[in-house]
Order: structure tokens, then sequence, then C-alpha cells
């Protein structure tokens, strides 16, 4: 199980950039692109005060994993993802991908929306709107279970790693 520790925003220079950032990764956000870069090791203090050094096992190569993932399933399914925009290495090791930013309602932001209906035909006045939460979810279901999932098991390959390469 990965623990995800999400940071405050980090303001920028740039208003129409925005990014945040795990013990892990940095994530960018433009309006038109989301770029994705792994994190160096950094010392870091437990609660008894001892320091230690933070660091993810692969944590540069599951950039370049996720990348290849990408094109992969770009390529060899009908399943959308954001199309890949480029991937590669920094100087100092760190990795990176680009691909272009897909606007939308992620389905943790349902929970704090009102109802998606217009004016007139709403379920109710409140949020979360519990049919709309509800329907939200079972599309993501239906879709998962009857669009990703038969994909993803027919991808298969006699090379490890993705692309027979790591
Ligand atoms: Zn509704």
């Amino acid at each position: 199980m990965e623990h995800h520790s999400y940071n405050m925003e980090v303001s920028s220079a740039n208003p129409d950039s925005r990014s945040y950032e795990t013990n892990d990764v940095t994530y960018n956000f433009t309006p038109k692109t989301f770029t994705k870069t792994s994190r160096p090791p950094f010392k870091a203090t437990r609660p008894d005060g001892t320091v230690f050094t933070w660091s993810r096992s692969w944590n540069n190569e599951r950039i370049t994993n996720e990348a290849r993932a990408l094109e992969i399933v770009s390529t060899k399914t009908t399943i959308f993802v954001p199309r890949l925009i480029a991937h590669g290495v920094h100087s100092d090791g760190r990795r990176y991908l680009v691909t272009a930013f897909v606007e939308g309602v992620t389905l943790n932001e349902f929970q704090n929306r009102g109802c998606s209906m217009p004016e007139g035909r709403k379920h109710s006045d409140g949020a979360p709107c519990k049919t709309c939460l509800d329907q939200a979810y079972s599309n993501a279901l239906e879709f998962i279970n009857h669009t990703v999932l038969p994909q993803l098991s027919r991808l298969k390959s006699h090379e490890r790693g993705i692309g027979g390469q790591r």
C-alpha cells in the first residue's frame, strides 16, 4: 500500500500554472499540459526527532514505466488516456513525463458537487446530489469492467518490463 501525503499547493509565479508535490513526485499543471517529475531523496525528520533520508524504490524508473504504459495503452487499446507529449531524464537523474492536460471532474469531486442536471430537472438542491453521485460511480464501474479491464487483460508480453525495457 502506497501512502501519498499531499502537501499544500505550491504557489507559482505564473498564475496559469499550478503545482503540488508528494514525497516522491512533483505535479505541475498548465491549461494545456500536465507534467509529472520524480523527486530526489531528501532528509526528513521522524516525530521522535531522528533524521532519515526519504526515498522510494525505483522512484525515477516509475516515471519512464508510466510513459511507456501510456504509449502502449494509447496505441493498443481504445481506452482513453491523456496524449503523451514528452518524457525523459533531467541531468540530475530526475525523470519527467508531459501529457496533454484533460479538463474534467474527478469522481471524488462529486462528493462536494451539487446536482449536474440543468435547472428545472435537478434531482436535489444540496451537495452532494446522491442521484448524480451514484450515477457517476456506476458509470465509472461500467467503464472499468466492460472497457478497461477486458482490453488490459489482452495486453500480454513474453518480455520483462514494459515494452521489453526497464
Ligand atoms: Zn443530480
